[in-house]
């Protein structure tokens, strides 16, 4: 896998850096006008302590912000996520411990990569679902939400009608994911990527992620992406600056997976 920082990152951010992310976010807030705005933030790969994680958790505690966190089934153990509780804490205000790819390993043969593509049938990938699922309930417990992120941000039909069969509540992809789940799950869809982006050029990632923020909070739905092997310290001050302005504003609700679901 690759943990390399995205460029922005890589280098000093500009001396402006705090102006310009209010101004973004509070031109989205402006254009939303009076309706309250769901937040919510998800952080994949999950399974593993290592300081990223710890300085991430420590950010969202900083600021009492939710987060969803996607997690490994193969990864996590049981004396793992004893370590990463230690830093989370129980809270199950704070926390979302969801599901994400059982093993986390590409399937398919040729083009974008996936764990939960065509290249399984639904017994296969249904079976998949399961093993991940029963793992994660005996290690989390009662804080395991039935809900799926699939690696990649993309998975096939059959892996739809498998979560639902298993009684997941909703799966997670990224904006215009294809094919449309929401006949049988509803598809809680992020739509900021803060460290897994393609642009390679430093000023073109911070002008992309301003306006996703920008448009995706004047919409009325903002769901932002993180991947803690990716952060450095600069990525940390970065994300400290989104969260503090966030956080300033009382029409946004910082939402778990969970609440987007009507009782
Ligand atoms: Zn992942």
């Amino acid at each position: 896998m690759n943990y390399r920082p995205s460029t922005l990152y890589r280098q000093k951010l500009p001396n402006t850096i705090k102006e310009q992310i209010y101004d973004a976010i509070g031109k989205g807030i402006a254009s939303a006008g009076n309706t309250p705005i769901q937040l919510f933030f998800r952080a994949d790969d999950i399974g593993v302590p290592s300081a990223s994680f710890t300085e991430m958790i420590h950010l969202f505690q900083k600021h009492q912000t939710p987060l969803c966190l996607a997690t490994v089934p193969s990864w996590l153990t049981s004396s793992r996520f004893r370590q990463l509780e230690a830093i989370t804490g129980h809270e199950p205000n704070q926390w979302c411990w969801h599901q994400h790819g059982r093993l986390h390993k590409n399937f398919e043969p040729e083009g974008k990569k996936q764990e939960f593509g065509p290249a399984r049938d639904y017994q296969q990938l249904m079976e998949q679902l399961d093993k991940g699922k029963t793992r994660l309930q005996s290690i989390l417990d009662d804080r395991f939400i039935p809900f799926f992120t699939p690696p990649w941000n993309r998975c096939s039909e059959d892996t739809i009608r498998a979560l639902k069969r298993l009684e997941f509540k909703g799966l997670s992809r990224s904006a215009g994911a294809q094919p449309d789940s929401t006949p049988l799950l509803p598809d809680i869809q992020v739509n900021v990527d803060l460290h897994t982006r393609k642009e390679t050029d430093p000023a073109k990632v911070l002008n992309d992620i301003l306006n996703e923020l920008e448009q995706t909070l004047a919409n009325g739905r903002t769901g932002i992406m993180l991947h803690h092997q990716r952060m450095n310290t600069t990525a940390l001050l970065f994300l400290d600056l989104i969260l503090a302005c966030l956080t300033q504003y009382t029409n946004i609700r910082p939402m778990l997976l969970q609440d987007f679901i009507q009782p």
